[in-house]
């Protein structure tokens, strides 16, 4: 196969878009892809400052590689989970990357926060998966807001992006379906929140991840059971291998056509918020729901040491 652009050997083939590209070529296209994004979702631009949440995994890393590149006024945050070796292993991943690129790091460590992992998996009778991304939201938003940032991007890709549509459509969720998408314009309380690589799949990001040689930590989660939404992903592969582009359709159809039409139906809703008395994060009741499982943990971990 030879190079679309150069007619050079091809080293990465893209079936969704009929096309092949030598290395070179494909770091072009790449940045092609996540320069739309910024543009057509009017993300940020080159004066404003932007937190990049960095997990130490292949997509986070190459987002703030490719935003560094492209001149952005980027910085780094790592949420340490303190999830045993898993945690160590990956925050050695981002500060190397960031000291290895000259970037700004800010590491953010669970345990001096009074929630690590491991005590809310032991002390919460809810599925830890779901109250660490609950926890890691809330501290992307106080770090961006406290650092006065304009903007918070994450490493989503396609198939994440694509994977969570299609299981919100299945449920008709028209509250997530309303503000699901690649740019969450700043609200009272919250910082504007972006996903430049939206337009790119986990092939694509591995890929670039793999020839600019990135250092990634690639171990799953050692709570998780598995990656989220993989049976999702696997029928949209299938749908994908058959079809190819249709994964690209149906999340940029949702965007031009179907969101608006969610936004519509929700937009009478809508909650008081008001500040957390424990730490001043906008919430609809008197202590977050961050502080309140903080709580919890606390006054169990408490009980049980006596
Ligand atoms: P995930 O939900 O693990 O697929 O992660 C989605 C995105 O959230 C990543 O691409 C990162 O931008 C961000 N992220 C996840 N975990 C962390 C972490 N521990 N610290 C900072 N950012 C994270
Ligand atoms: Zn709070």
């Amino acid at each position: 196969m030879k190079c679309k652009r150069c007619k050079k050997p091809a080293v990465v083939g893209l079936p969704s878009h009929h096309t092949a590209f030598c290395e070179e070529c494909f770091y072009v296209y790449f940045t092609r892809q996540v320069e739309t994004a910024i543009r057509r979702q009017k993300m940020f631009t080159f004066d404003e400052r932007i937190l990049v949440a960095l997990s130490g995994g292949k997509d986070s890393l190459t987002l703030m590689l490719a935003l560094h590149e492209l001149g952005y006024d980027v910085a780094g945050l790592h949420i340490d989970l303190g999830i045993y070796e898993s945690s160590v292993r990956a925050r050695a991943k981002v500060e190397s990357f960031c000291e290895q690129h000259g970037l700004t790091l800010q590491v953010l460590e669970m345990e001096a926060e009074g929630l690590p992992m491991p005590d809310v998996k032991e002390h919460i009778n809810r599925p830890v998966c779901s109250v660490c991304g609950k926890v890691k939201r809330h501290y992307f938003n106080k770090i961006a807001r406290e650092g006065n940032f304009d903007a918070l991007a994450t490493g989503h890709n396609l198939d994440d992006e694509v994977a969570r549509l299609f299981a919100n459509t299945l449920r008709w969720d028209s509250g997530y379906l309303s503000d699901q998408g690649p740019t969450l314009p700043a609200a009272e309380g919250f910082v504007r929140k972006v996903k430049p690589l939206y337009r790119l799949s986990e092939f694509e990001t591995a890929n670039y991840a793999f020839l600019r040689g990135i250092e990634i930590h690639s171990d799953p989660c050692p709570f998780a059971s598995g990656a989220s939404f993989t049976s999702h992903k696997e029928l949209i592969g299938e749908l994908e291998h058959r079809s190819p582009g249709s994964k690209f359709q149906f999340y940029d159809g949702f965007l031009k056509r179907g969101r608006e039409a969610f936004k519509m139906l929700e937009k009478e809703v809508g909650e008081e918020l008001s500040p957390c008395e424990d730490c001043g994060s906008p919430t609809s009741v008197e202590i977050c729901g961050v502080c309140r499982v903080k709580r919890a943990v606390r006054d169990k971990k408490a009980a049980a040491a006596q």
